[in-house]
């Protein structure tokens, strides 16, 4: 049975004061949240004083981004034991806009994701297609690339230590969700790649989150799907209510095809 992850990427929004703010409220309201996995991450300059507020609650805490040398002359990087020093869990990799921004590759993601797994944390690491590429029939060779460059070298038992999240680029900050049954294809076709990779028991035991307009309105439709284990969340994880909201989704049963 694998546990629902709900994690919030805050982006480049909030100053410490705001950060915390946010933190405290979702760490009051989240308190009895024991079903499912809550993280947050807000930007490097309020990982310290969010760590302090998360510690001993439901919520943790992740990074947006890391570099892979654990300390050295690389002007302006944050390393992976210098995050866990401020209370960081997990990492997020490979989002698409650190792709589309700064040239990030699937080796180099998959070389911060290594050094992730070295340090004892969890690696969250983004892949999707852009629209173009979906419309150009080439979502499921991208995707392919994506999960194979991202986990070369990671042997079974550190793929405990591997979340995905699924992001359609075209979906991400848009308010065009994914349906939910889009969602699913590519969800299925993600741990199908993980099964001829690692085998039933890895595939079965690995979360996929998916991540793209997410909101209170359409995450138990989400949910409802067999391979959609959590979301990550952009927009709707800096309000309080409605990160809260999500976190606490219905969870129905799907609606059988008619
Ligand atoms: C994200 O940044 O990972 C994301 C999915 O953003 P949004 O929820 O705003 O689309």
């Amino acid at each position: 049975m694998r546990k629902p992850l709900i994690a919030g990427n805050w982006k480049l929004h909030n100053t410490v004061e705001e950060s915390c703010q946010l933190a405290q409220a979702l760490v009051t309201d989240l308190n009895d949240v024991t079903e499912t996995e809550i993280v947050i991450a807000p930007v490097f300059t309020s990982l310290s004083d969010v760590g302090k507020i998360c510690a001993g609650t439901t919520v943790q805490l992740a990074a947006q981004n890391c570099h892979c040398m654990d300390d050295g002359a690389y002007t302006g990087e944050v390393s992976v034991p210098l995050l866990a020093n401020v209370g960081c869990s997990h990492i997020i990799v490979g989002h698409s806009e650190r792709r589309q921004y700064f040239g990030e590759t699937d080796h180099f993601i998959n070389v911060k994701a290594r050094a992730i797994i070295k340090h004892g944390l969890t690696a969250i690491i983004c892949v999707g297609e852009t629209l173009e590429q979906r419309e150009s029939g080439e979502l499921f060779e991208v995707i392919a690339t994506q999960v194979r460059g991202a986990l070369e070298e990671i042997s079974p038992e550190q793929m405990s230590q591997v979340v995905l999240a699924y992001e359609p680029v075209w979906a991400i900050g848009t308010g065009k969700t994914a349906s939910s049954e889009e969602a699913e294809e590519v969800h299925a076709y993600i741990r199908g790649l993980l099964h001829g990779s690692y085998g039933a028991e890895i595939a079965a035991q690995c979360r996929i989150l998916y991540g793209g307009s997410v909101k209170p309105g359409n995450i138990s439709e989400l949910m409802a799907e067999d391979d959609i284990d959590g979301a990550l969340v952009g927009g709707a994880s800096l309000k309080a209510d409605d990160f809260a909201a999500i976190v606490r989704y219905k969870k129905t049963l799907k609606m059988a095809a008619t």
